[in-house]
């Protein structure tokens, strides 16, 4: 007991799978490194890797949220043809959204998206109290899209894995001040927290299909083409259009540019508190929406900050573990191991890897936590055996990097150094430490189904 809860390599790690080919890199480390394992065509399973990852992001969006004021709610994936055609979507939404029949020839979806259904909740409990304004609920919930052609895994699945957000104002100048306060806390959450800020692309945008009056996407530069943005290089400006000959600010003529959209978010007016009678004190509320595309930040983000199929690499805070201790034959019984263990979890909360598999050379194991692009990897080897006779023994550190395919050695050092190797890292690129509460929660979960050992 005491200690940390450590996870086990040889469980953990259910790597082996042989990924297709396929032009997502993203994709195939995906597969190969065992986050995840098609099933059929456009669908995959998360194997325990992928899924802490989806977990982790899970609790910064339920963290974030819930701190702007937001609610979790859960609502139905099935919804009625009687629903949408209050809204007259039923059909516009065209051959993607799945229709069925139930056994009593009821006709219904999968949704691909519940304005209608958040909309028609707040109707069935309207007239809500000026206090309750402006109310906001969210869920974290999949989502399904006939996609003809699903392409590049957690990319363009059929089915996936969404955040969306609906809001509801007393009137549109309420509405507008929500819109403001969550793309404050979208700015942050890929800012802070995935530490994209350099790579992040935020366009004004068409609000197609949904209606209403302004909108944004959030893109990330691909690999892929899957999507594009155009960008000035005369004066820096990004926008989207179907057919943009000049820049709207310069006049130069704007360069296309390969990215993934990874969050949306409207104002969409009262078009759907209208149709579903929505309201206070008779007229009807003022609703914006916002989207993350929660599974898809896997590939996305992999495809943006790994160099090499060698190696992946996740914006730090959702890797799968914050460390791992590989531990040599010898040492596997050691009270090393736990001392080593408790000084990482010190500020490391969001899980440690021990790497018991004592028949592969720690050489290997290092090379293997590199692939997985786990942030800190501890060896406890031939160095640290040699130092056990002394007051102070040590452990040999190596970092990973965005962006970047090599493990960094930062040397042998003792564990009270470890300590504050650890807290210059993390201090030293974060502005503030707010996330580390996401992931203190994280360990404490973990606490509470006791240690593994
Ligand atoms: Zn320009």
């Amino acid at each position: 007991m005491g200690g940390p809860m450590l996870h086990k390599a040889k469980k953990w790690i259910l790597s082996g799978a042989t990924a297709p080919a396929s032009k997502s890199v993203a994709h195939r480390m995906l597969i190969e490194n065992g986050f995840i394992l098609p099933t059929a065509k456009g669908f995959y399973s998360l194997l325990p890797l992928g899924q802490r990852v989806i977990d982790k992001l899970c609790r910064i969006l339920d963290s974030e949220f819930q701190n702007s004021g937001a609610m979790k709610v859960g609502m139905p994936i099935v919804g009625t043809k009687q629903l949408w055609d209050r809204t007259r979507r039923w059909e516009a939404m065209g051959s993607e959204m799945l229709k069925f029949e139930d056994r009593q020839k009821a006709q219904l979806c999968l949704q691909p998206t519940a304005e209608e259904m958040c909309t028609d909740l707040i109707g069935q409990l309207s007239p809500l109290k000026k206090a309750q304004l402006p109310v906001m609920l969210y869920q974290i919930g999949e989502k399904f899209r006939d996609e003809m052609n699903p392409r590049f895994g957690l990319m363009r699945a059929r089915q996936f894995l969404m955040k969306d957000m609906y809001s509801f104002a007393l009137d549109s100048e309420s509405s507008q001040k929500t819109y403001h306060n969550i793309s404050n806390v979208y700015d942050r959450i890929f800012g802070e927290q995935l530490q994209l800020a350099d790579d992040l692309i935020k366009v004004q945008a068409d609000s197609g299909i949904h209606g209403g009056h302004i909108s944004h996407e959030y893109h990330v530069r691909s690999s892929l083409e899957e999507d594009f943005v155009d960008y000035c290089t005369q004066c820096g400006t990004f926008s989207k259009e179907e057919t943009p000959k000049m820049c709207s600010r310069c006049s130069a003529s704007p360069q296309k540019i390969a990215s993934v959209e990874i969050a949306h978010t409207f104002h969409l007016g009262t078009k759907y508190s209208e149709a579903l009678g929505a309201k206070f004190q008779g007229k009807p509320l003022d609703m914006c929406c916002f989207g993350i595309g929660v599974s898809r930040l896997l590939p996305a983000t992999i495809d943006l900050l790994s160099v090499s199929d060698k190696a992946l690499r996740l914006p730090r805070v959702i890797s799968p573990f914050d460390a791992v201790i590989i531990v040599k034959k010898s040492l596997m019984s050691n009270v090393i191991v736990e001392m080593t263990s408790s000084s990482a979890s010190r500020y490391l909360k969001g899980g440690i890897l021990l790497d018991d598999r004592i028949e592969m050379s720690p050489g290997k194991r290092i090379h293997e936590a590199n692939r997985l692009g786990i942030p800190f990897i501890i060896v406890l080897a031939n160095e640290t055996e040699r130092s056990l006779v002394t007051q102070e023994p040590v452990i040999e550190v190596f970092t990973t990097h965005p962006k970047s395919a090599d493990p960094v050695d930062q040397g042998s050092m003792t564990l009270d150094r470890f300590v504050s190797f650890v807290q210059s890292q993390l201090y030293g690129s974060y502005s503030n430490l707010d996330h580390l509460h996401v992931l203190d929660e994280l360990g404490a979960a973990a606490d509470e189904n006791g240690p593994q050992k």
